[in-house]
């Protein structure tokens, strides 16, 4: 019997829509595992979120630390190992962010545990199903090993719900922090008022047929009376359009919002690998053939020259209508 430690990211007092994903992962590996799902925040500031940590998990762990305001897997790496054999752990996840990637693996060295990143499923106690090959095909891993490490696909498990009542927190201390010869220098992030592209509800997207970065603004006036976030194909960013940030894709990040706007991308396997699993899925695009139409649940064959201006229109005429 061991319990499944699921590291949670958060911001301010709320976790990451990622974390809810990974939450769930977790309740479905500690069935496995006979033990308890356990929430692990740490970070500058922790203690804010672990009152809404525990709606989701029975018992919540804060590492709140001053010197751990600025995310680095050198740092942050110890600490889940160190809680995870505190808190006998034979599962220890985060869900396939950019963060979770960077973290788990270093997280897995220091346990001596096997890994299976990017997992789809779980199909037993030690055994998961991961896409491979851009998603085209999938692979079945057994890890061996008595603690496992895993990065599920937010896109693959659907956020855990709230539990009928609230867990227990309880802290940790952050012990040395040491950077083992990092630094944290600086981080130049885009400033946006939109929601985290992997945690909208909502995801409006171009690709390389809005042909200039300044075409994309009537897609900004779309997301923005959507409350959605923006994104792109990789087309777009390599091209220097819209910032590398906004990738969604086997290369960039992975969504699963309830509503996809896919404008002027063609639908290549890396970029549906980022967003196929989006509930709702609306492609304009002027050729009936490209791809994105076998995915999209609505499919608009016309110019998004055309096509996204009346669409705003008639938002606007329902928003004013309301
Ligand atoms: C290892 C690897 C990793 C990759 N990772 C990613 C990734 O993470 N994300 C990703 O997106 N790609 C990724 N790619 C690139 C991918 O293969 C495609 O090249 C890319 O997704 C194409 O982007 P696009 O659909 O915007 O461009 P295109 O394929 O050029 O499609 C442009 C589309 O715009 C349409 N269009 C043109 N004009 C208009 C108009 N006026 N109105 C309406 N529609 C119009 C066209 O019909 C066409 O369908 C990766 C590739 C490799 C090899």
């Amino acid at each position: 019997m061991g319990n499944v430690i699921a590291f949670c990211e958060f911001t301010g007092a709320n976790l990451r829509t990622s974390a809810l994903s990974n939450l769930a992962f977790a309740r479905q590996a500690a069935q496995h595992h006979g033990g308890n799902v356990v929430a692990l925040l740490v970070g500058a500031g922790a203690q804010a979120a672990s009152a809404h940590a525990a709606k989701f998990a029975p018992t919540v762990v804060v590492v709140d630390d001053a010197k751990l305001a600025n995310y680095l897997a050198e740092t942050y790496a110890p600490i889940v190992a160190t809680v995870a054999k505190a808190n006998d752990a034979s599962v220890v996840s985060a869900t396939a962010t950019a963060v979770g990637k960077d973290l788990m693996p270093r997280v897995a060295a220091l346990l001596d545990a096997g890994m299976a990143s990017d997992i789809a499923k779980v199909d037993g106690k030690d055994t998961f199903v991961r896409p491979i090959l851009a998603g085209n095909a999938y692979s079945t891993v057994q890890i061996s090993t008595p603690t496992i490490v895993v990065t599920p696909r937010q896109s693959e498990f659907e956020a855990a719900a709230e539990l009928p009542s609230a867990g227990t927190v309880t802290t940790a201390a952050a012990g040395d922090v040491n950077a083992a010869g990092a630094e944290f220098v600086r981080l130049d992030a885009q400033k946006s008022d939109r929601p985290e592209l992997t945690d909208a509800k909502v995801v409006v997207s171009g690709g390389r047929g809005m042909k200039t970065g300044e075409n994309f603004k009537v897609l900004e006036e779309l997301a923005d009376l959507l409350g959605a976030a923006m994104g792109a194909s990789r087309a777009a960013t390599d091209a220097g359009m819209v910032p590398a940030d906004w990738q969604v894709g086997q290369t960039g990040k992975i969504v699963a919002p309830n509503l996809y706007f896919a404008v002027a991308i063609s639908g290549a396997i890396q970029h549906l690998a980022g967003m196929k699993g989006s509930k709702t899925i609306v492609a304009i695009n002027k050729n009936k053939d490209e791809p994105i139409f076998q995915v999209a649940d609505y499919g608009v064959v016309a110019e998004w020259e055309k096509a996204v201006p009346e669409l705003i229109s008639e938002i606007k005429k329902l928003k004013a209508s309301r």
